[in-house]
This record gives C-alpha cells, sequence and structure tokens, in this order.
C-alpha cells in the first residue's frame, strides 16, 4: 500500500525510481554475492578496512595515553588489536569471500556470529563477556566498509533509476554515486547544509534527509518517488501517483528551460547596481555546467573534493591540472579556489588516525592543512602553477586566528620561492582570501582586512558555528536558522566592513544560492553571490526583479530586530 514520508528537502527535482537499500548497522547488513571478477576487489576492501581500523585503534590507544582516560581504554584497544590479528576472524572471512563469494561485510558477520556462539559455550564468565569485544571489531570494519559501499546495481532497464535509501551517506559515498546512475537518495539522518546534502545538490540528484526510519519502511526493489523540492517521498505509489509525478517532472523542466533564457543577461538591478553570480565547484567536472549557464566565475572551488575518498592523496601534478582546467574554462572570470577544507564530514581515509571527541570543532580546515604543511605546501604550489592560466584567487576556510594567516602567507611565500628557485612561472598578483565562517572572525575583521584582499562569508559554518548547531545532524535542524539575529547581525557587519574599507566580500554558503535570502542580502549591500551551479539562473531572476535603493532601508531596519518571527516576516515583505 501506498504512503507517503516527509523530511527535508536538500537537493531539489523529482526522481523516480525503485529502492537499493545501503545498510549501516551491523546485523542488517547487505548480504550479496560478489561476481567471479570482483573477488579480488572484495578482498582489497577487507584489506582497506583493516588497515583502516587497526589506525584507528593505534589512534585511540594513543589519546588514551596521552589523554586522562583510564588505562583500561588501553587494555581494551589492545583486545581488540589481538581480535583483528587473529587469523580466526579476518583470514576466515577472507575464506567465505574467496570460497562462497560473500560480500565482505556478510563474511565477516557471518564469522563474527560463529565466534559468539563459540564464545557463549566457555564457562569462565569473563572469557564469555569478551564476545562483546568481537561484536565491537566486526562493527568497527563494517562500518569503515560501509563507508565505502561495494558495488552498486547495474543500471536497470525499465528505464527507472535506482534510488538508494540509507541511514546515512558520507560526502566521499555520495560522490561515488555520480558513475553509477542514480536516480536520488533518502536518508534517516542528515541537515539541508551537510555537506552530503551540499554534493547531492552539485550532482543535480534529487535527495531528502531527515527522514528518521527510512530504511526500516521500504524494501530492496520497491518503487519510490522522490518530491526533493517538497521535502515528500512517496513510498509503492500507484500508476496514476506515478503519471502525476512525471507530469511535475516535465514542469520543473520546462520552468528551468524558461529560467535558461537569462543566462546571457547580466545580473542588474531595476536600479541599475552590477551584481556578480558565481559558482561554487567540486572540480573540473563541474566546467560544462557553469558554461552553459554563463556563470560570472567561480566563487568556491572545494578542493577537498580532488582528496577524500580515495587511497593516494593527489599530487602537485594532478592537482595542477584540475585547478588548470578549470582556469582555463573561464578566461577573463575570477576562479576563487579554496585550499582543501578537509575534516569533520570530509575526513580523509587514514589520515594518521586520530581520534577527534568533536570533529567539527577538531582538526579541520585551516588548522588541518597547518599541521601537514608539506600537503598545504604542495598545494600552494599548484595553486600558483596554475595561476598563469587565468584570474586565480586564493581563499582559506575556516580562520579564526592572525597568526593563522600569517602562518598561511608565510607558507603562501615559501612556495612561491620554491617556484622562483625551480624557474617555474607563476602569477605575482594572486589574490589571497579569507573565508569568514567562525564567529570569531566575523567579530574581529580588523586582523583580517589588513592581511587579506577579500572576504567570502561561509553562512553554512557561520551559522553551525554561532547557533552551536551541527549542520549535519536532523535533530537540532530546526534550530539552524539563517534568519536568526546573531547571524544576521555577523553578515550584515561583515558585508558592512568590507564596503567601509574597500575589500571585496561575497556569501558562498547555502544562503547565497537560496531565493528566500536574495533581496535581505541585496539589501545587506551584497553584490557577490557564490552558489551551485543550478540555482544561478533562479537567483539572477530575483536580482533582476530587485530594487537596492528601496531595499537598503528597509534591511537596515531589520537588522536591528532581535525577534526571529518579526525578522521573518519582514523578510518576506521584502518582496513585496
Ligand atoms: C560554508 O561553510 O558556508 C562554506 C561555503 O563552506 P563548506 O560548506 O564547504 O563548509
Ligand atoms: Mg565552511
Amino acid at each position: 500500500m501506498a504512503f507517503t514520508l516527509h523530511g527535508l528537502p536538500v537537493s531539489s527535482g523529482i526522481a523516480i525510481g525503485h529502492v537499493h537499500l545501503v545498510s549501516h548497522a551491523l546485523l542488517e547488513v547487505n548480504h550479496y554475492h560478489v561476481a567471479e571478477r570482483y573477488i579480488r576487489e572484495e578482498l582489497d576492501r577487507l584489506d582497506d578496512a583493516l588497515a583502516t581500523v587497526q589506525g584507528e585503534l593505534v589512534g585511540l590507544k594513543a589519546s588514551a595515553t596521552s589523554g586522562q582516560s583510564h588505562s583500561e581504554v588501553g587494555a581494551f584497544v589492545d583486545l581488540q588489536m589481538m581480535m583483528l590479528a587473529d587469523p580466526m576472524l579476518v583470514d576466515t572471512a577472507r575464506r567465505h569471500i574467496e570460497e562462497r563469494r560473500c560480500n565482505a561485510e556478510w563474511a565477516l558477520v557471518q564469522q563474527m556470529e560463529h565466534l559468539v556462539e563459540q564464545f557463549d559455550q566457555i564457562e569462565d564468565p569473563y572469557l564469555r563477556e569478551r564476545k562483546a569485544d568481537v561484536v565491537q571489531v566486526v562493527e568497527r570494519l563494517v562500518k569503515v566498509l560501509l563507508g565505502h559501499p561495494g558495488h552498486l546495481p547495474p543500471k536497470r532497464r525499465d528505464g527507472l533509476g535506482t534510488i538508494v535509501v540509507a541511514h546515512d551517506l558520507s560526502p566521499a559515498d555520495t560522490i561515488g554515486f555520480r558513475d553509477h546512475n542514480i536516480a536520488g537518495f533518502v536518508t534517516d539522518v542528515g541537515g539541508p547544509t551537510s555537506h552530503t546534502a551540499i554534493v547531492a545538490r552539485s550532482l543535480s540528484i534529487p535527495a531528502v534527509v531527515g527522514l528518521l526510519h527510512i530504511r526500516h519502511l521500504v524494501e530492496e526493489d520497491e518503487l519510490l518517488i522522490i518530491d526533493g523540492t517538497r521535502g515528500v517521498v512517496i513510498v509503492a505509489p500507484d500508476e496514476k501517483v506515478v503519471d502525476e509525478y512525471r507530469l511535475r517532472r516535465t514542469e520543473l523542466e520546462l520552468e528551468r528551460t524558461k529560467l535558461n533564457r537569462l543566462k546571457d543577461t547580466p545580473a542588474t538591478t531595476l536600479d541599475g547596481e552590477e551584481v556578480k553570480l558565481l559558482a561554487n565547484i567540486e572540480g573540473p567536472k563541474d566546467i560544462g555546467q557553469i558554461r552553459a549557464i554563463n556563470a560570472d566565475g567561480v566563487g568556491l572551488y572545494r578542493t577537498e573534493f580532488l582528496f577524500i575518498g580515495r587511497d593516494t592523496l593527489p599530487d602537485e601534478e594532478e592537482q595542477y591540472e584540475a585547478y588548470k582546467a578549470v582556469l582555463k574554462a573561464m578566461p577573463g572570470k575570477p576562479v576563487t579556489i579554496r585550499t582543501f577544507d578537509v575534516g569533520a564530514d570530509k575526513a580523509l581515509k587514514n589520515p594518521g588516525i586520530r581520534f577527534e571527541p568533536n570533529p567539527a570543532l577538531g582538526l579541520r580546515a585551516v588548522r588541518y592543512s597547518l599541521s601537514e604543511p608539506k600537503m598545504f605546501l604542495t598545494q600552494l604550489r599548484a595553486l600558483l602553477r596554475a595561476s598563469v592560466h587565468g584570474q586565480l584567487k586564493i581563499m582559506i576556510p575556516m580562520l579564526a586566528h592572525a597568526k593563522e594567516i600569517d602562518q598561511c602567507l608565510a607558507l603562501i611565500d615559501r612556495a612561491r620561492a620554491e617556484l622562483r628557485a625551480n624557474g617555474q612561472k607563476f602569477d605575482e598578483q594572486v589574490d589571497i582570501g579569507a573565508m569568514i565562517e567562525v564567529p570569531a572572525a566575523a567579530m574581529a575583521l580588523g586582523m583580517f582586512i589588513r592581511r587579506v584582499s577579500f572576504l567570502s562569508i561561509g553562512t553554512n559554518d557561520l551559522i553551525q558555528y554561532t547557533l552551536a548547531i551541527d549542520r549535519s545532524d536532523e535533530a537540532v535542524v530546526h534550530l539552524y536558522d539563517p534568519l536568526h539575529p546573531a547571524v544576521l547581525k555577523l553578515i550584515g557587519g561583515t558585508i558592512q566592513a568590507g564596503a567601509r574599507y574597500g575589500l571585496p566580500v561575497s556569501v558562498c554558503g547555502e544562503m547565497a544560492g537560496d531565493p528566500n535570502y536574495t533581496l535581505l542580502l541585496l539589501g545587506m549591500g551584497l553584490r557577490h553571490f557564490s552558489m551551485h551551479p543550478a540555482n544561478i539562473l533562479e537567483i539572477k531572476q530575483q536580482v533582476l526583479r530587485a530594487d537596492v535603493g528601496d531595499l537598503a532601508p528597509k534591511v537596515q531596519r531589520i537588522l536591528k530586530m532581535d525577534e526571529q518571527s518579526k525578522i521573518r516576516e519582514a523578510v518576506a515583505r521584502l518582496g513585496g
């Protein structure tokens, strides 16, 4: 019987397809047979997961012994390490893959169940309890394996796509969908500004997150409709409903075609203010899309997507080629490339494996870059070398301290010196900019204004850190409010300070691509918006209808308000 679920719309569009369940919990791992030719790969997945978990345990032990944790932690980690090294567990799982052609998760769970049964028969209560450690260690392995899903089902022949249904997905998993003809995805958890959602939008894959229990409510292969604009998921729809959504999908495509007529129109307001609409991209694969809509440049190239979801880091040459490709594709237009923002939900595979109690507040973005100067310098050299191919701007994420900027600038100087010594060319005038996405930075702008030549407000993190809301946690997503007066004061204050000191300011967080906030941001004085390319024409439509002379005083009044409901009403009224 058909039923409807409501979640958070994170990537617009309509998808009609069949469910493919991706499990997360140990006892509900997918069971499938691996084709003969993929056995080697499946064994490699298991070995990779083993290496990752061993690394995690080493990191856990180090943090336990260096911190104040009890020494029992060390003992339990040793025990789990022993289990990982025990041929009874992993070697037998390997044999199940080879002989029974089980997928790695299934092979591990089978052997775990076998071992647990044996433990149950042990008389000694202490030893009997050790079965919990076997379960835990297998759980760790399975979690890692599920972060790197094996083979997705082949393309369907009935013209309908595959809809991935998962408890959670990492940005790296989502990127992996690019090559698998995935029509849409839905998850139990997640928030609209999580990196997974951002990647879904950039791939134009309709997605709904925060559905809480969808994993348990649908079955493999069941028919599903996703309305990524409204956050609706219809399970097992009948023919009539499917037809209706097919029609809606056609209508949406028509609307998009209409918007397409604006692609060569300059984004100028009714009263003649020029606005720049730039694109957020993840790599050269997005070039086609940004050229098709004639974006004014790239306002944010998230280079970390070159680094995550792979076993080896990209070397200088590979990076140089990627940056060069984007610069060459945008002649005469600015291309702002952000240095890698890894960490938190964009973790590297095997990053020296340190246990982080709170990754969003941990070694992320510029903090990570400065802790790995060799890796950072490689990127800086690649960037500078690419600068001869276009109008490059380099942007540093998540700055909060003057010394972080100073260290970055010193490393950029060092990269320049190394290139000079090698006789390699680069543009001496590349602009260096700072992302304003930590409240401390927005409140102490002077230290940035003195040191860099442009600012870009990352509203996703600025809101996360101002309101203490994990942007990927659906349980607190209702508190994630771009219109909170504290958030507006930080954004408005940054835009005004930029204007006062003649420093260009852009917004490159999701707010810039949300038509609900265009007039507000224009009224604050913003003239550079950077967003996922799919939104540029819709925002342009808003800009073309705006009169900033009329908006500015109204927005000044909004910035003085401190009641969220009043702000919301006033922002809605800006549209007339
Ligand atoms: C932001 O925080 O708003 C931003 C643009 O960076 P990211 O979403 O990649 O963290
Ligand atoms: Mg950010």
